[in-house]
């Protein structure tokens, strides 16, 4: 090959070469180091080491040029008697006169003459600086992505601990509610009994010992109502609520449950109006738990209504294509914004529940919004302080065949009672 060319490829891919004799004199020496200056970072004495400026590394040592091979005499041994091939030093560091790193790699073989025996030792010095700095940086990368590796490790390892100790006591915390909350219900439900049969012979109380009956039932009514919502919510923390989902008439609920509150309703002299069309389809629902849902809308519409003011129920079968939605509308209080971001929250309790006094746990709309969601609907709302809410859930509607005789039957009964479309006081 064109000597110049040998020159040209060595200079611009940065590889120095030494030949040295059988006693590791150098004899040769060429390639970049011929070119490179001590004011480089990279340089003949830097790549070769530092050979006596006097010879400008010819007549030198091999271990002038290459000190790092010091310690593969044996090695050199082998290759001169031709028992060795070729002999690497890779990615040896080295440092310039300016205190710069740079890496080379060392490659030796043995150097032959024209009859094939072996004379010396060719040695090639390759700059390897940029790839060594990038493996450097690479290898240092590699090591802290492992450190953040096992830190992680260590982290989840707590966390899983933390959140099976959270889990455990939030397990202890249900199974405590739950307890106290079925031992609660048998007493209560004794005195409700006792108090309902003692209710039966008013007359034989004075005026002030029937006020006292009327009050320990209301009480009573209302901590077995807060009983049975805790025992709700750690049914439905648990996922053990099950539901029986069964084709039922959505306009027939309502009015069950308008009945159940209508001393309430007068007592505040609230006016309750429904408004439905008459064919409106089956739903498909769990009917305890879906009386339950429009008890909560209800009663909170009550409770949070001043007196004279009106409510209104109205079940839309066109607005949601598979849903019915029914709406409970007010005109009482009202929620804040901010209030609406947190309704849905266990024992969540509105900044503005003082002005009607009203009392409440802040559970019956956390499980109605659970108990609408596992029957396949949604809850939203609508409010306005001052001005009244919205409350719409939606249930899904039933399309099975069976029910036809049973709804005709019905949209009978219902035609008869209100006409084609009603919207009655209740
Ligand atoms: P509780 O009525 O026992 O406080 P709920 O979970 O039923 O608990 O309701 C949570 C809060 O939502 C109530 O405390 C009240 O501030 C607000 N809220 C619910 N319904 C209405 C309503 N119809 N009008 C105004 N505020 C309401």
């Amino acid at each position: 090959m064109n000597p110049r060319l040998v020159d040209l490829i060595l200079k611009h891919r940065k590889v120095a070469y030494a030949i040295t004799d059988r006693n590791l004199k150098v004899c040769e020496i060429g390639g970049e180091s011929q070119l490179l200056t001590l004011s480089t970072s990279f340089s003949p004495q830097a790549t070769l080491h530092q050979p006596p400026a006097e010879a400008n590394g010819l007549g030198c040592s091999l271990f002038d040029l290459a000190p790092e091979m010091i310690g593969s005499e044996a090695d050199i041994e082998a290759m001169l008697r031709g028992d060795m091939p070729v002999l690497t030093l890779a990615s040896v560091n080295r440092e310039t006169g300016q205190g710069e790193t740079y890496y080379v790699n060392l490659v030796s073989w043995p150097y032959y003459d024209e009859q094939g025996a072996i004379v010396g030792i060719a040695h090639l010095v390759e700059d390897m600086t940029l790839s060594g700095h990038l493996e450097q940086r690479l290898t240092q990368q590699r090591n802290e992505v492992q450190l953040l590796r096992d830190q992680t490790a260590t982290q989840n390892l707590a966390l899983r601990a933390a959140n099976a100790e959270l889990r455990q006591m939030d397990e202890l915390k249900s199974k405590f509610v739950s307890v106290a909350a079925h031992e609660l219900r048998n007493p209560l439900a004794s005195i409700l009994g006792y108090v309902e049969l003692m209710e039966e012979d008013l007359e034989a109380l004075n005026e002030e010992h029937a006020h006292c009956i009327r009050t320990i039932k209301k009480s009573a009514r209302r901590v077995l109502g807060i009983t049975n919502d805790l025992l709700d919510v750690t049914r439905i923390e648990s996922g053990s609520l099950e539901l029986m989902l069964k084709p039922a008439n959505l306009v027939e609920i309502v009015e069950d449950v308008a009945n159940e509150l209508q001393p309430q309703l007068d007592e505040k002299k609230l006016q309750l109006f429904l408004d439905a069309t008459p064919d409106i389809p089956f739903a498909l629902c769990d009917r305890p738990r879906t009386m339950q849902i429009l008890t909560n809308l209800l009663s909170n519409a009550l409770k949070y209504t001043p007196e004279t003011g009106e409510i209104m129920i109205r079940l839309d079968a066109e607005s949601e294509e598979g849903f019915i939605v029914i709406s409970v509308t007010d005109t009482g209080i009202g929620i804040s914004p901010e209030d609406q971001a947190k309704l849905f929250k266990s024992f969540f309790r509105g900044s503005n529940t003082h002005l009607t006094r009203a009392s409440g746990a802040g559970l019956g709309l956390s499980i109605t919004k659970s108990l609408v969601e596992l029957q396949g609907g949604r809850i939203w709302l609508n409010s306005e302080l001052n001005q009244g809410s919205t409350f719409y859930v939606t249930i899904p509607t039933y399309d099975g065949g069976e029910m036809e005789e049973q709804r005709a039957e019905d949209r009978g009964q219902e035609t008869g009672d209100r006409g084609e479309s009603s919207s009655s006081a209740f």
